[in-house]
């Protein structure tokens, strides 16, 4: 039996197993290495009990995988969210790796979780998830061990919590064993916007490379958190018109332009989308389908697939979420490689890491730096990344994803072997 193969099951972990392997077999790996280049280091489950406001007890089930070590200790997001499972958790922590090694952070990649829903709690059972799950991970996780940050249905306020569990227990303020914390809690300036500002950074390369002037271009965005929020305001910036956007909760498209501010602030009183406007209001299923020239999935993984991928009409698919496109999908954007540039989710998202890498240095060191240094360390990892994946896939004759994914499988290849297997 592949190692791996009983316990990282599902969907999710099924694309990356695909992907991983549809490069591997580009790159020639033979079988024997594949194995240990795929499946995770080690993964963590615990049990999460917590006091519940109506007096019962709740247990919830958390995860940590750790992919790889080769590189340094291992870094990734946490995720909050009801149908979370240990292939989910698994998946994107490969994924994380292939990210971290693209843009040369000296990190593997992890990632863990709660299966729970965050909509459904009270600030309380909240709390009280998040530092019973840090206290349960105290053991596996440490600045040079295993370094945690945000990810869907986490936030700087989780990631508060958990840096205040952890130093409580230590007996002193660690502010580096989590990123994606509030400035006032030793957080960075300019990690919140990163992962957003990025992707419309990269967007803008693709516009370069495609001639695509921006001013009145136009922008579809699913998922209106962290990621979408801010992706929206920072394409909105660059000149292009956001003509549809959702959530969870609700679908709005207006082919003149939303009120991206008027969203904002309707997300900042309710939480949602829900209730902003029934004129616009369009169905969820449609959005990814519709006219525009940049799509952003930003919330959830698979919902570009091989039933819609050949209906998309956007020009550039830049891909904030984590594994939003399937490898079925993939098949068709490969045919359709002269109508739909893909930044594939491993470079696009990526600022979201490279700033928690920034916040990590500056906690190491006590020594901060200001929001202008912050973007343009940032516009800097990120060019040398897509101009590395654009060489390749040109040199190779790659669609974007396998030439980015090549690289990062590269360098984690390179620094097992170098290394060796101990003993
Ligand atoms: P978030 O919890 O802040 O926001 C998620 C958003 O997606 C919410 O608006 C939610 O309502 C929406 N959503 C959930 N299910 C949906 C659905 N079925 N259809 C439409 N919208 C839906 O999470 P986030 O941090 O913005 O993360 C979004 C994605 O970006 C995830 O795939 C995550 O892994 C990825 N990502 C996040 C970061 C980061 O720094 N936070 C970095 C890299 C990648």
């Amino acid at each position: 039996m592949t190692a791996g193969s009983g316990i990282y099951t599902g969907p999710v972990f099924d694309m990356a197993r695909e992907q991983f392997h549809t490069v591997a077999d580009t790159m020639g790996i033979p079988p024997g290495e594949r194995d240990r280049l795929l499946y995770p280091k080690r993964a963590i489950a615990v049990s999460v009990p917590v006091h519940m406001d109506d007096g019962s007890e709740a247990v919830f089930q958390g995860y940590r995988v750790q992919h790889h070590l080769s590189l340094g200790p291992t870094k990734g997001g946490t995720r909050y969210s009801p149908k979370l499972d240990l292939g989910e958790v698994a998946a994107l922590a490969v994924w994380m790796s292939w990210k971290c090694a693209l843009c040369g952070l000296p990190y593997g990649g992890a990632k863990g979780g709660v299966t729970c829903d965050p909509y459904r709690l009270s600030r309380r059972e909240l709390e009280a998830v998040s530092r019973r799950y840090m206290q349960e991970m105290i053991p596996f996780v440490g600045p040079h061990t295993d370094v945690m940050a945000p990810d869907l249905g986490t936030n700087e306020q989780v990631m508060a919590w958990f840096m205040d569990t952890y130093s409580m227990y230590q007996g002193k303020t660690v502010t580096e064993i989590v990123t994606g914390k509030p400035v006032a809690a030793g957080g960075t300036e300019g990690r919140r916007e990163a992962t957003g500002r990025g992707i419309a950074h990269l967007v803008g390369r693709a516009m370069e490379r495609l001639r695509m002037p921006p001013a009145g271009a136009t922008a579809i965005v699913q998922g209106f958190g962290n990621v979408g929020s801010v992706t929206a305001v920072a394409l909105a910036g660059r000149g292009l018109r956001i003509v549809g956007v959702s959530d969870h909760t609700a679908c709005y498209h207006d082919p003149k332009g939303l009120d991206v501010p008027a969203l904002l602030r309707h997300v900042a009183a309710h939480g949602v989308l829900a209730g902003w406007s029934g004129q616009a209001a369009c169905d969820p299923a449609a959005l990814l389908t519709l006219p525009c020239d940049v799509l952003v999935p930003a919330a959830v993984e698979r919902v570009i697939t091989g039933s819609n991928a050949g209906a998309l009409q956007c020009r550039i698919l830049a891909e904030g979420a984590n594994g939003p496109t399937t490898p079925d999908a993939d098949r068709v954007l490969r045919a359709r490689r002269d109508e739909v540039f893909v930044i594939p989710d491993i470079l696009c998202n990526a600022g979201g890491v490279v700033v928690s890498y920034f916040e990590w240095v500056q906690d190491l060191q006590q020594f901060f730096w200001d929001e202008a240094e912050v973007l343009s360390r940032l516009h800097q990892v990120l060019d040398r990344a897509f101009n590395r994946v654009m060489a390749r896939a040109d040199q190779d004759h790659l669609p974007h994803r396998d030439a980015a994914t090549a690289i990062g499988v590269q360098r984690v290849r390179d620094a097992s072997k170098v290394r060796g297997l101990f003993p």
